[in-house]
């Protein structure tokens, strides 16, 4: 039965193939100067005899690495349809079998089919569940997988006219691979893809809403904004589901806010129409109010971009959405400053417990928020940027802890005391915020920010975006 899974899976190899493939570089967002290295990889097929003749050599492989949904997969397919090549794709997880023999037969099979349509680029994707370094996995499993993976170098290695068959493989993991993978000749070329940042984010938006029946006054930057760390497949998502909300409306346009409602869903979930009792309903509002508050009061964290107390599938409790500093945060930096900031609004829900409830009611609603302010106060006494430790002393004296950790705690009731005191002077503020929270479930930025106009005792700054 071993021969007759061979034949068919062979069988089925040759519908991963893809001629004539349409993807442009044009239809990939956000690659910055990514675009410059892959344009090159282009010319080693349009331009390939003249790379030989002087004698420099076209690389065997490319890997692409980076999370999932950065869009690995339509970069491959843009280089082949630049080049106006064949595409080949497989994931590395189909090479892998329980049958020895089937993985390593499929391998072979894809190459000379790839060869037969040179030019012509095999995209691996996944690689990683193939190409992991070998003798890591035991048994009969692992025996397989190695034999797939010999397969594959000497894949790799057999071509003498490079530049007719390409490879290009995407991985989340290139720290994982086996050395003899990445190898010179083989996949010795790596071209790292991040996450979009805001600029990307908006590009991606714009990418795929050119083929929809866009309004003229979309809001990108808002959608961009309120998306930090989505990928482009969750980017496309969004406009997909803003395009049925359209529809689902009768309307003929996708506005601003298809887009923000989809981008709630795509990052929390199917709205969840619980029932709730007034008191729960008050209880959740005054302890996302009571974030929102305390944020507004702070230059990197003003920017509420919404506040909800909808629950959704996934997450019980409510949630605020805030826009930090994309400059400070771009490469996940905090200042001393801001790190202060963010563990006083992650303290502010509790420090709300305690002074609408009292002592004795308190509840466990805020212990998500309380967790990260932990963990932040750590950061802040660990990296030495406490009052106390200047300098980096903290990074190696581990018999201290219990020192950092009383050092963390004084962080941490300096800031919860400070939330407090913001909360006390905006008590005003909080009951408007609560009432409508109560009344609308979901507030958007505009309708936070007039309440904040009127009843807030400090005035903060207007919200840049
Ligand atoms: P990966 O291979 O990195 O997991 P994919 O290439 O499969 O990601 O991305 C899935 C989809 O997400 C793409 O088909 C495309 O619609 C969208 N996408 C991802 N990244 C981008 C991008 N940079 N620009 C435009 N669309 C993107």
């Amino acid at each position: 039965s071993g021969a007759r899974v061979r034949r068919a899976h062979n069988k089925r190899l040759p519908q991963y193939l893809e001629r004539g493939v349409d993807v442009k570089f044009s239809d990939v967002a956000g690659l910055g100067k990514i675009r410059l290295e892959l344009e090159e990889i282009v010319k080693f097929f349009t331009h390939g005899e003249m790379y030989r003749r002087r004698g420099v050599k076209i690389p065997g492989g490319i890997l692409l690495c980076g999370p999932p949904g950065v869009g690995k997969t339509l970069l491959a397919k843009a280089v082949a349809g630049e080049a106006g090549v064949n595409f080949f794709s497989i994931s590395a997880s189909q090479f892998v079998e329980i049958y020895v023999g089937v993985g390593a037969s499929r391998v072979r099979a894809l190459y000379q089919e790839a060869r037969e349509n040179a030019p012509s680029v095999v995209f691996i994707d996944e690689l990683d569940a193939v190409g992991r370094e070998r003798g890591l996995i035991k048994g009969s499993g692992g025996q397989e997988r190695d034999a797939t993976l010999n397969q594959l170098l000497v894949s790799l290695d057999g071509f003498e006219g490079r530049g007719e068959v390409i490879t290009i493989a995407s991985t989340n993991r290139p720290d994982i691979l086996d050395p003899a993978l990445v190898r010179p000749g083989r996949f010795d070329r790596k071209i790292y893809i991040p996450k979009p940042g805001l600029i990307g984010r908006i590009e991606i938006l714009k990418v795929h809403a050119r083929k929809k029946p866009m309004a003229e006054d979309v809001d990108y930057m808002a959608i961009a904004s309120m998306t930090d760390g989505m990928v482009g497949a969750e980017l496309a998502n969004i406009v997909e589901v803003a395009a049925i909300n359209m529809m689902r409306d009768g309307r003929t346009e996708i506005t601003t806010d298809d887009l923000l409602q989809a981008a709630q869903m795509e990052e929390r979930g199917m709205l969840d129409r619980k029932e709730r009792s007034l008191d729960t309903w008050k209880q959740v509002a005054i302890n996302e109010a009571a974030m929102a508050v305390v944020a507004v009061n702070y230059p990197d964290l003003k920017n509420i971009e919404f506040v909800t107390i909808a629950p959704r599938a996934g997450r019980e409790l409510g949630y605020v959405r805030m826009k930090m500093d994309p400059i400070k945060f771009k490469e996940g930096m905090l200042t001393r400053q801001s790190l202060r900031d963010h563990i006083t609004v992650q303290l502010a829900p509790r420090a709300a417990d305690e002074l609408w409830f009292g002592e004795d009611q308190l509840s466990t609603i805020w212990a998500e928020t309380a967790d990260n302010a932990r963990s932040a106060a750590r950061t802040y006494v660990l990296g030495g940027l406490s009052e106390k430790h200047h300098g980096l002393s903290n990074f190696w004296v581990a018999d201290r802890l219990n020192d950092l950790d009383t050092e963390a705690l004084q962080i941490v009731n300096m800031c919860y005391e400070r939330a407090k005191e913001i909360l006390q002077k905006n008590r005003k503020l909080m009951d408007a915020v609560v009432d409508e929270l109560v009344q609308k479930k979901s507030l958007t930025k505009q309708e936070f920010f007039s309440l904040v106009e009127l009843h807030g005792s400090i005035k903060p700054m207007p919200p840049s975006i």
